[in-house]
């Protein structure tokens, strides 16, 4: 029997196994064949405080029984309006305005567009865009453009608009990167995007806070948007509420999204300074923000990121992510000699399985997947690079065996 299914990232022609899961529960995913599979990934990144997180679902329950869905053009609610005042709230204090998408593509594509209006409402030409090698902002035509060119956007690079590249700041090589980004805003681009010291799916690769502070001070200086993608690293994953605040840095765009509703169901902000809101604000309708989707600020995904921020402010969330973060680097330390360039950031710990020139088409990801399947663990290599992102809940015993998994696949 062959599913109508076109899945995500899947070449169904190699016939891989797509396991039928049938509910879940903090770090666990439970298949229709009874196994109990540990989420070492946190389901791709989203899921924070643990699956199925019973204020979470009842806040959608609640909510979905209340009001469900309703244009947002014109009319609001009580969940996106109470929503974005706590995120203004606990966001850093420039960032004053949220507009609201469904997910992290689509909270880019909002900012690149605010970026260009922003400067095109006061009559000023700039429209480049600066970005990070080796960068990820999603899979829509405006977030593969500012992203990594490679086998995965090669078909529809006639679709990709050009942007300016500056290095990723290896260890030795930080200074270039400021160096290359200072040459480049001598030609008044419009705004940088970065993935503030983690980038994720270019292969989990961190580079100091000191280069982020850097970024930031050159675009204030020459007048560049600052654009934080927050997507993966916001809600906690690095150690702290946000990446930026590490750096102690503040964008002008803000996006945020996967961690958003607690990893339960689709939502996305872009937040922005009020200057940026104020170049929109006229009374002449060809300056407003053109941009919506039919499901923007969903009143159920609205009730559920409520519940996830109230969980940030009343749960010991940061107690958590500090002894999860603790706990990997305990299992990391031990993995020394198995892999190669052990790292971490927070809640992540990535290495490197074959030093050898693999790429993100090499046989070794979808191989190790299999055997790691076949060990009841989660984890989904990109290319070479292996990496554990567990949600914050994971138990003691759960992240030993994820990390025994490792060491017998690797090490056997
Ligand atoms: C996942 C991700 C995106 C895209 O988010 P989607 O919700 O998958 O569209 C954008 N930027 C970063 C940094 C991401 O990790």
């Amino acid at each position: 029997m062959t599913s109508p299914v076109w899945h995500p990232f899947t070449q169904h022609g190699l016939n891989e196994p797509v396991p039928l899961v049938a509910r879940a529960q903090g770090a666990a995913l439970f298949t229709q064949d009874g196994r109990r599979v540990i989420d070492a990934i946190s389901s791709w990144w989203v899921t924070t405080h643990g699956h199925c997180h019973p204020r979470i679902v009842a806040a959608i329950r609640d909510q979905a029984e209340t009001l469900d869905q309703m244009i947002f053009a014109g009319w609001t609610h009580e969940p996106a309006e109470a929503l974005a005042r706590e995120l203004v709230a606990m966001m850093p204090p420039p960032l004053a305005h949220v507009f609201y998408s469904d997910s992290g593509s689509t909270s880019v594509e909002v900012a690149l567009k605010m970026a260009l209006g922003h400067f095109a409402n006061r009559g000023e030409d700039r429209s480049r865009i600066v970005v990070m090698a080796d960068s990820y902002h999603g899979d829509t035509v405006g977030g593969m453009s500012v992203g990594a060119r490679g086998v995965f956007s090669r078909s529809y690079a006639p679709l990709l608009f050009d942007v300016d590249v500056i290095p990723f700041p290896a260890p030795g090589a930080e200074q270039d990167t400021l160096d290359a980004f200072e040459r480049l805003c001598r030609t008044r681009p419009a705004a940088l995007i970065v993935e503030p010291l983690l980038l994720g799916a270019g292969g989990m690769k961190i580079y100091p806070p000191s280069v982020l502070r850097g970024l930031r001070d050159l675009c204030a200086a020459h007048g560049v948007l600052f654009i934080a993608d927050e997507v993966m690293t916001g809600w906690g994953r690095t150690g702290t509420l946000l990446a930026c605040e590490q750096a102690g840095v503040v964008p002008d765009l803000l996006c945020l999204s996967k961690g958003l509703t607690g990893g339960a169901v689709p939502l996305a902000v872009t937040m922005a300074t009020r200057e940026i809101f104020e170049s929109h604000w006229s009374t002449d309708r060809a300056k407003m923000f053109f941009h919506s989707s039919s499901y923007t600020a969903n009143p159920i995904a609205c009730a559920a990121a409520r519940a996830n921020l109230a969980i940030w402010r009343e749960e010991p969330v940061r107690a958590r992510i500090a002894d999860l973060a603790a706990r990997q680097a305990v299992h990391a330390a031990a993995l020394d000699g198995v892999a190669n360039n052990i790292r971490q950031l927070g809640t992540v710990v990535a290495m490197e399985v074959e030093t050898a020139q693999g790429s993100y088409m090499s046989e070794l990801a979808p191989r190790l997947m299999a055997q790691f399947r076949a060990r009841d663990v989660l984890l989904r290599p990109l290319g070479n690079t292996l990496y554990v992102m567990p949600p914050y809940c994971i138990s003691d015993a759960d992240l030993a065996l994820v990390y025994a998994a490792i060491g017998a696949v690797l090490g056997g």
